[in-house]
Parts: C-alpha cells; structure tokens; sequence
C-alpha cells in the first residue's frame, strides 16, 4: 500500500503539512513505495526542542534501566527480520541475503551498546597528591542527530543510535530521503519501547533539513555517512557551528592480487565485493591491482564470475546481484565507463545497461570488469558506485602499494597472497583506515570502529564500539580533597 512517511516527533507521528515530497521507487521494479516528505528547518527546530526536553530526565535515568529498552528493541528487531529485510530490498534494491546481513550488522550495535554500563565507566587514581584523589567520568553530550545515506538504510543509523541512547543523549534520525521506509519501520518498533517522549525522534528530508540540523544551536553533535563532497559540508559547517562532528565519505577501494593468492578463493571473494550490493557499498572493492603473473589468470577467472552472475529482482531466490538505486545513478555509471573507454580503458565483460525480463522499468547494469586502465584516468580515480571493478596491472608489490597511498581516499584496502611477509608489508604500509587481508569486504564488527583515513573521513572518532561511547560523551574530571579533620567529628 502506498505510504506518505511521517515523521516522529516527540513521541507523536506528525505529517509535515505544505511539505514538498520525494517519490521512493522501488529501484528493481520502479513501482512507486511511498511518498518521503522533505522537512523544512521548522520541524527540524521541533525535534530539536523535543529532544532537549527529554534530556534532563533521560541523562539521570541509570544506564542499567536505559539499556532495558535497548535489550526490548533488539527483541522487537528480531521478531521484525524478515519483513524489515523485505522493506530494505524493496526500497534499496540489494538482494534479500545482503538485506538480512545489514540488518544483522545493525543488531549487533545494539547488543555491544547493551553494555554500556562498563563501556562508560570512568577512571580513578586515589593519592594523585597525598590526600587527594582525581577520577574521570563520562557524561553525555547532549542531543545528539545522524544524516544517513542510502546505501545501508538500517545499518548505519544503528552505527550511532544505540550508543548515543545508552549514553543518555537524546536523538535525531535524518534518513536517506532515496530509502526511508526502513527507518519509518524502525521507529514504528521503537514507538512501541515505551520511551519517555522526546528521547528519539525522526526528521525525513534532505539538503534544507540537513543544514538546518547543521545550524541548529541545541543540536550538539553530528554523525553522518555519505558521499565525501557532502561529508566536507557537513564537517566544514557542523564544526564552524561549534558541534562535535565526525563524517564517514566515499571511497574507492583497492585490492592487490598477489602471485602466490588461492586464485578460486580470490576470485570469489573479490566478485563478491565488486558486484555485491550491486558495488554500492563503501567498502565494495572497486580497482583491482594485480601484480606479475596474477594478471592473466585473475583476469580470466573475473571476467567468468562477473559474466555468470545472476542479476534480477532481489526478492527473487537465485538472483545474486539487484539494480542500482535510480536511473540518473545508472546513466552516471555508463556515462564514467564510457570516458574511461575514451580513455584506452579495456571492457573484458558487461559495460552496458541491462534489461531484466519481467522487470524492465529496473535500473539494472551488467556487472562490469574494465582492465588496462591507466592509472590517472578518471575510471581509476573517481568512485564509480556500481557493479563496476577496474584491473590495473602493475609489477611488484611496492608498485601496488604506491599506486594505493598515492589516491585521495583511505577507507578500505585490500590483498590477497599466501605469505604472511607480504601481508604484513601491506596492513603497515597501506594507507587506508579499514584493511583485509584475504577479505573482500573488511567491514569492522560492532565492537571495532568503523575506520577511513584521507577523503573517506573527516573527524577523529569514529563509528561503532568504544569509538561511539566517546564520540558521544564528554569527558569531566574531577580533583577532591577531604581534609582529614572533618572525620574526626564523628
Ligand atoms: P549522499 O552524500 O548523496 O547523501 C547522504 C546524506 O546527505 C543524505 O541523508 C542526504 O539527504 C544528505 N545530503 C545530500 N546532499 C546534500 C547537500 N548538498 N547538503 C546537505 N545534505 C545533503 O550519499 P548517498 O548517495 O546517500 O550514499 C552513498 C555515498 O555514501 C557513497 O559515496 C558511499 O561511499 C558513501 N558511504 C560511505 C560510508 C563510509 O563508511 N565511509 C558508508 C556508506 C556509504
């Protein structure tokens, strides 16, 4: 049934009356889902005093009963997998296996936040001068919001949410206005906690909202993910507005193919992450270095796994590989692999639209492998944020690993080989804030921060874990004397 999203304010649903709306299509099918309304600052402004309302009274609650509602919400989570992994394929397109592994990923934020009551803990050292003890503890920021993008509609808001809660902030979610029906679900679950009013609220729009947020002065902090031209805006303003702020940008991410690699373990895995989520994911392998003799066999074997992938409908059991999220992201992506061939880039296979039998209004593409890249070109620099993997060839380790330090972002790479030597070359000299080593996706679990150097991250603290539980509290610390003669009057 058709939907016109609301937003969650202050414990109430609220329509957003004389708002402009956005279609959200289904990207497989083009069916329309729902209408996403684009909040202006005013109701950005209402979640704000909403939220420092609810503040005063949820800091004091202790972090043995907030965590209770994070212990239900986890449940009702779990009890809602499989239709909240049907609303993120139908409005996201990635298959239904990988819907089902994010909203994983997104349960397990909640459980690690689960423990904040030794997460949050503080430090004590009696005696700092005869006499006199010094201790350190956590208190939360204040109220706290996330922009979120697209590509992982339930995951990355539960990147922040959980720990910015059991840290006794309150909170705003600003979803991707391309997939909002997720959180619209979520929240729903979250209504349903029993949450004093105010404590979570959401705000659907986009740019206006966001830089409302940016500019609201009870808004504390600022976490978003997204693409890193906004990630710089969201960095650059938040901060000048005097916010705590950390923004996770776009990525474009390498994997070296050493000789000595178990080329059918290789191949498997790199496909896996080149076309998984049809290559819009951050950490989606998007270059593939091959150094000396890899080059000829790897080529062959991709070229083969690109060439037999099944891409449908994610719902539909069998299909491996879903659309690209909207028609202007496709005529990007052919537009990019059009110059790169302009460029003396190699199609080895795909390199075009793709029609879907039965789902002709999808924005499919082939899964595409483009090789003899040259290294400067625009294809090997720019993201391309789709099923697209480059090969460059190159002669030594050394070579690969220049190839990688010298590109602007930093937030996953990659590489494959049998020796242990080599491996330990590259996690010590690659530059870049997330590495696998014989893994394709190296996507830190919920208790290691999500990490990204260069262009993919703006900000110090990250992500996930005992990042988070830093990221949202600040820190106090305190000197006490206690003359020993008041004692003595008891
Ligand atoms: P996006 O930057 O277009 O949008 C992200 C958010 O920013 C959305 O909520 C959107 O409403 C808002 N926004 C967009 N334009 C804006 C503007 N001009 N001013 C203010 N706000 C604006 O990103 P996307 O297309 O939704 O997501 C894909 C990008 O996210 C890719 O670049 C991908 O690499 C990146 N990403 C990075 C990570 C990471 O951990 N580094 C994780 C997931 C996705």
């Amino acid at each position: 049934m058709l939907k016109k999203l609301r937003n969650y304010i202050n414990g109430q649903w609220m329509d957003v009356p004389d708002a402009q709306t956005l279609d959200v299509l289904n990207p497989a099918t083009g069916e329309l889902l729902a209408h996403v309304p684009l909040s202006p600052a005013a109701e950005v402004d209402r979640a704000a005093q909403a939220a420092a309302a609810a503040f005063p009274e949820w800091r004091r609650t202790p972090p043995v009963a907030r965590v209770q509602y994070l212990f239900k919400l986890k449940r009702l989570l779990e009890e809602n997998f499989d239709e909240l992994a049907g609303i993120i394929t139908q409005e996201n397109g990635k298959i239904l296996d990988e819907a089902k592994g994010e909203l994983t990923r997104a349960i397990e934020n909640v459980e690690v936040a689960c423990g904040i009551p030794m997460m949050m803990q503080g430090d004590f050292l009696e005696d700092i001068a005869r006499g006199i003890d010094e201790f350190m503890i956590r208190q939360p920021v204040g109220v706290c919001a996330t922009i979120a993008p697209f590509n992982f509609p339930a995951m990355i808001p539960f990147w922040y949410l959980p720990y910015a809660l059991a840290c006794g902030n309150t909170y705003i979610i600003k979803p991707s206005e391309r997939c909002p029906m997720t959180m619209q679900r979520v929240m729903e679950l979250i209504d349903a906690l029993g949450l004093p009013p105010g404590v979570v609220n959401l705000v659907n729009g986009s740019a206006e909202t966001v830089n409302a947020i940016l500019d609201h002065p009870v808004i504390r902090a600022v976490t978003f993910v997204g693409s890193t031209a906004v990630a710089r805006h969201i960095y650059s303003r938040a901060a000048a507005n005097g916010k705590r702020v950390q923004a996770q940008g776009g990525a474009k991410n390498p994997v070296i193919v050493l000789p000595d690699a178990d080329l059918s373990m290789t191949t498997r895995i790199v496909a896996d992450s080149a076309f998984g989520s049809a290559g819009q994911r951050c950490l989606a392998s998007s270059v593939a270095i091959t150094v000396g003799e890899a080059r000829n066999p790897f080529m062959e074997a991709i070229r083969e796994a690109a060439a037999s992938r099944v891409v449908g409908y994610g719902l539909n059991p069998g299909v491996e590989m879903g659309p690209v999220i909207t028609p202007q992201s496709r005529e990007r992506i052919l537009g990019l692999l059009d110059r790169g061939i302009k460029d003396g880039a190699q199609v080895a296979v795909g390199g075009h639209a793709k029609t879907v039998s039965g789902y002709e209004n999808g924005n499919f593409v082939e899964p595409t492998v483009i090789h003899d890249l040259a290294p400067g070109s625009e294809l090997a620099r720019i993201e391309v944020f789709g099923p697209v993997l480059g090969v460059i060839h190159v002669d030594t380790i050394e070579d690969a690993l220049n190839l990688i330090n010298s590109g602007q972002y930093g937030n996953q790479a990659c590489l494959f080989t049998s020796s242990g030597a080599a491996a330990r070359k590259f996690r010590y000299e690659a530059d870049a804030g997330n590495i696998g080593i014989n893994i394709g996706v190296a996507a830190p679990m919920a208790f290691f921060p999500f990490s990204g150097w260069k262009d993919s991250f703006f900000g110090d603290l990250h992500g996930q874990g005992k990042h988070a539980v830093e990221f949202f509290t600040q820190t106090k610390v305190v000197i006490e004397r206690w003359p020993s003669d008041w004692s003595r009057k008891f």
